[in-house]
């Protein structure tokens, strides 16, 4: 069989025969990355084996022909991409192929594939017995413009895992070549999502990991914190002195200046760095710094708390809107810019960050404008984190409740019918 087809079951005779290993010790592949681009390759057989195979060839520009009486569903839904040959396989089919694969269940069919590919000097694979084979298919994963194959000595599921041990610890950088190329100066803006280390990005676990600083936020995911190199410098904002936005301009001071030594920063927050996170100001710094900026968006909090709390911010037939606001700044403030009347108007689903203070100052407005006083709400606290829990109310109980369950941010906070949907018990 091909190197990548799982071995068969241990009942299948052919299977439980150990190889011979003087055949075994001639069977050292030679590695190379075939260039198929509009050559013909010839695949023999319609079924699964075939099915996984085709696809690659497709990508690789390959010509395909593929001939067999029948094919699976999922083949023939290929229609022009390949040449179906409709019917079993005759010698000649391999004349001017580049590449053969025998893919079919018959062991005898796929022998005489084999025969006609040697008399041919066309490299063959083979579904049913590798050692019968000319050329083994490795396990491959792609990422970033590299192509990773393994072939072990016939070993299909080991190739398979140490393929995805590599490719995965690529994708999460941990497995990178620190080449020059990959050293450009810069700053990236890395959204780390609500708190669960799992639930970062793959993009921003790797920027994460091949940044020379990272600048942290108290909500940015500590436990990848622990995970950064021994030689990543890592400077904690909530530890700069001086009150808020004299911070911010340390924060844009730093990553600047940083940037302009040669290094590679990562500015790292929880949730998305735009929402509610001063994300534009670090990128307007770098802008007038001259300074390049990547963004890497995160699961931001609004919803994915929520979500990860059993509460939808929409469901079909109940909300057709779901609007987002920041509670920092109570109703009435004269910094506000939110028209607090207005949203009380609304009638879908409210989502309030950083609200736990003026909570009651809300409500309140809320009622006043119009609301029920017995619309459901659920206060999501530590999303994502061990110690998440969920807080159920009514607009009218709101303030009562976060008193006495004692609630502290951070939380989010979710006013409307979808709170009902998913505890209809409670309501
Ligand atoms: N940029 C972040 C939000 C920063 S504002 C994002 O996109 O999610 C901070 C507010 O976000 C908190 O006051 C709280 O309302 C909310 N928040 C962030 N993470 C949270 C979490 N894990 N659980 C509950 N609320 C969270």
């Amino acid at each position: 069989m091909d190197e990548n087809t799982p071995a068969p079951a241990a009942t299948d005779p052919a299977a439980s025969e150990p190889a011979d290993p003087a055949v075994a010790d001639l069977l050292t592949p030679y590695p190379v990355g075939l260039l198929l681009h509009g050559r013909r390759v010839v695949v023999v057989g319609g079924g699964h084996v075939a099915q996984r195979r085709v696809p690659t060839l497709i990508a690789a520009g390959a010509d395909v022909v593929l001939v067999s009486p029948e094919v699976t569903p999922a083949i023939e839904g290929l229609g022009p991409e390949i040449t179906w040959v409709r019917r079993r396989f005759a010698e000649g089919d391999l004349d001017n192929a580049w590449y053969a694969l025998a893919a079919t269940d018959s062991a005898e069919v796929n022998e005489a594939v084999a025969r006609a590919a040697e008399e041919r000097r066309i490299f063959c694979v083979r579904s049913d017995d590798a050692s019968r084979a000319t050329a083994w298919t490795p396990a491959v994963g792609r990422h970033d413009g590299v192509t990773v194959a393994v072939l072990s000595n016939r070993e299909p599921r080991r190739s398979a895992a140490l393929r995805d041990a590599v490719v995965e610890g690529m994708r999460e950088g941990r497995i990178a070549a620190r080449t020059a190329a990959h050293h450009t100066p810069g700053v990236t803006l890395v959204g780390g999502g609500p708190g669960d280390p799992e639930l970062i990005t793959v993009a921003g676990r790797k920027a994460l990991m091949e940044a020379d600083v990272v600048v942290a936020d108290r909500l940015a995911p500590r436990e990848l914190l622990a995970e950064l190199p021994a030689d990543v410098e890592l400077i904690d904002v909530a530890k700069l002195p001086r009150g808020r936005s004299a911070t911010q301009e340390t924060i844009n001071q730093v990553i600047v200046e940083q940037a302009l030594a040669g290094k590679r920063v990562a500015r790292f927050k929880g949730g998305d760095n735009f929402v509610f996170g001063r994300g534009y100001e670090e990128i307007i710094a770098c802008r007038e710094a001259g300074v390049s900026v990547t963004v890497i968006p995160g699961l931001t909090s609004p919803v994915s708390v929520p979500g990860l709390a059993g509460v939808p911010v929409t469901h079909r037939g109940v909300t057709h809107e779901f609007t987002v606001i920041s509670g920092h700044l109570p109703p009435g403030h004269p910094e506000s810019l939110t028209n607090w009347t207005a949203v009380a108007q609304l009638t879908g689903t409210l989502v309030l960050m950083m609200a736990v203070e003026n909570a009651p100052a809300i409500a309140s407005v809320l009622l006043a404008g119009g609301r029920d006083a017995a619309t459901p709400v659920a206060v999501v606290c530590d999303g994502s984190m061990p110690t998440e829990r969920t807080v159920l109310a009514t607009l009218g109980t709101l303030g009562e409740v976060l008193q006495r369950e004692a609630v502290r941010p951070p939380a989010i906070i979710v006013v409307g019918e979808v709170v009902r949907v998913a505890h209809p018990d409670a309501f």
